[in-house]
């Protein structure tokens, strides 16, 4: 079995894990990341569902757009988690929610059409 990966919010309340392999990546500049995080950019990491488990509290939801669920911190606000339509089978985790971020370099940028001028990547 692969080494487990932990993350969770910035309160402690949601805590979450899951099998560590090679997943895709990506920093996403959609404005949508932008508002629900307040920071410039999203950096996203896709698990498979079926390896990825809550092991602390459950976080709340919000439908942010008619495609794509997020999941946040009801405590703190910590966003951690999207589901999308379109990809069932996984679930997105904000890779500085994960307790080693430094180990998990986004491979690639999304939504580049959106990124903020002063932004560099
Ligand atoms: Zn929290
Ligand atoms: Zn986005």
């Amino acid at each position: 079995m692969n080494k487990i990966i932990e993350g969770g919010c910035f309160c402690g309340s949601v805590r979450y894990s899951f099998e560590s392999n090679d997943y895709l990546s990506a920093n996403c500049h959609c404005s949508i990341c932008r508002r629900t995080s307040g920071a410039p950019f999203i950096s996203w990491m896709a698990i498979p569902l079926t390896y990825f488990e809550y092991n602390e509290g459950t976080p709340r939801k919000l439908i942010s757009s008619s495609q794509g669920t997020r999941y946040f911190c009801k405590d703190c606000g910590t966003p951690l988690t999207c589901l999308l339509d379109e990809y069932p089978k996984y679930i997105y985790v904000t890779i500085c929610s994960l307790d080693t971020p430094q180990d998990f370099k986004p491979n690639s940028d999304m939504y580049v059409e959106d990124m903020l001028g002063w932004v560099k990547t």
